[in-house]
């Protein structure tokens, strides 16, 4: 069953109804020179989205989960080691699918809660004095315990070690809601999909490339087919694709680009951080935790709330979709029935996230904790009233 209401889970994200739009459109040849011409404004949105001027995109008709694979087969070969934290259920699937492909994971184990170790990476780079390391794997924000990781401080640490591998971060929920600075930051290789930050259905995976990742590609041993840069590039330098890509899709990662550029990037990220720190206000207002161990690890686009000690929050999650047709995420992996989510990126409002608050404080009330109606709301309210900077700048 379908309803209006908005879906509060960290992904897929609520399509906002100008990309719903956007994304019907008729069949297209993709081997015609118009769908050529569409194609390089849309990696041109992505780049400046990413804060990068050189960065090559690449985009699979995929998920983000693909994005990590052609990440790794398109730079690594076989028996190249990486080094990876894991802190979440995120960090620990691409590990696992790096494994897979017979990639020898370097793994610095952090409790769920935690962000990526800049120290310890350093530290384990440092001792690397024969380079076997060949990649840094960084989960900028953990979708799974809401934590987002310092990404300036690992390429401090990569610079400091005087290390040559490459800084590979997975932005799926991050890129496009909370700030993310590809040259800046040094990132080697980014990966992200179309239904987190961009707001679309999902289908494609999105990879912005360095010249120093591409320079990998060249030489890169790991077995790839579907997932090969090289064919990609093959057939884009003749304005096509090596097979059919979701048209729809990419007539609406432009629009989702140009939205998002309309808006002002500096306020899309004050938006969401404006929007996250109302559901903080609340969370603290119900005497709940958060599963991020500290304020500096706060993620602006997924709130993971602790609930006491031998209640199931899948319980809430359940009873939220049942009872109030609301989705809410679930907790996974080691934190699955000790946390649920509030997902809180792509197209959000105060007044959507107000729902969101007060429909969790009817369905906590349901199952018996002990919250308050509206306590969480007003603190939120509080919050919100004070003034919303972003619409006053775009009017
Ligand atoms: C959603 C998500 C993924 C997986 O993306 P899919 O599009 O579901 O394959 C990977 N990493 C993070 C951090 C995510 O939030």
């Amino acid at each position: 069953m379908f309803s209006q209401n908005p879906v509060f889970i960290p992904g897929p994200t609520n399509i906002p109804e100008r990309l719903r739009r956007a994304c019907d459109v008729p069949t297209l040849d993709h081997r015609s020179p118009a769908f050529a011409r569409m194609l390089p404004p849309i990696f041109e949105g992505v780049r400046t989205v990413l804060k990068s001027r050189d960065a090559e995109i690449v985009v699979f008709p995929a998920t983000g989960t693909a994005g990590w694979e052609a990440a790794i087969t398109n730079t690594l070969s076989p028996g190249d080691r990486v080094l990876a934290a894991r802190h979440g259920m995120f960090s620990h699937r691409w590990i696992e699918l790096c494994r897979r492909h017979g990639v020898a994971v370097e793994v610095i184990e952090r409790p769920w809660g935690e962000g990526a170790p800049a120290d310890a990476f350093e530290a384990a780079l440092a001792e690397d004095r024969g380079h076997a390391i060949k990649a840094v794997l960084v989960t900028h924000n953990e979708t799974a315990t809401g934590v987002t990781s310092d990404i300036a401080a690992v390429r401090r640490a990569l610079d400091a070690a005087g290390h040559p591998a490459l800084l590979m971060v997975d932005g799926v929920s991050s890129i496009a809601s909370i700030d993310f600075r590809m040259d800046d930051w040094g990132v080697d290789c980014a990966v992200t999909g179309s239904q987190k930050g961009f707001m679309l259905p999902a289908g494609l995976a999105i990879l912005a490339m360095s010249p120093k990742a591409m320079r990998a590609a060249a030489t890169a041993r790991l077995p790839r087919a579907y997932l090969d840069f090289a064919d990609t590039h093959g057939a884009l330098a003749k304005g096509s694709y090596p097979y059919t890509p979701p048209v729809g899709l990419f007539v609406g990662l432009r629009e989702a680009t140009e939205m998002l550029l309309d808006e002002g990037l500096e306020n899309v990220f004050a938006r969401h951080h404006r929007i996250a720190e109302g559901v903080r206000r609340a969370v603290a207002a119900w005497g709940l935790r958060l599963c991020a161990a500290r304020p500096d690890l706060h993620s602006d686009t997924v709130s993971a709330i602790a609930v006491p000690a031998g209640f199931d929050a899948n319980r809430i999650v359940a009873h939220a979709a049942e009872h109030y047709d609301t989705a809410f995420g679930t907790g996974l992996g080691d934190v699955a029935g000790r946390v649920f989510r509030i997902g809180h990126l792509g197209m959000m409002t105060d007044v959507m996230a107000l729902s969101g608050l007060a429909t969790a404080e009817m369905v906590m009330a349901d199952v018996g904790l002990p919250v308050r109606l509206g306590s969480g709301v007003a603190a939120a309210q509080s919050y919100y009233r004070v003034g919303a900077p972003h619409l006053a700048k775009t009017a």
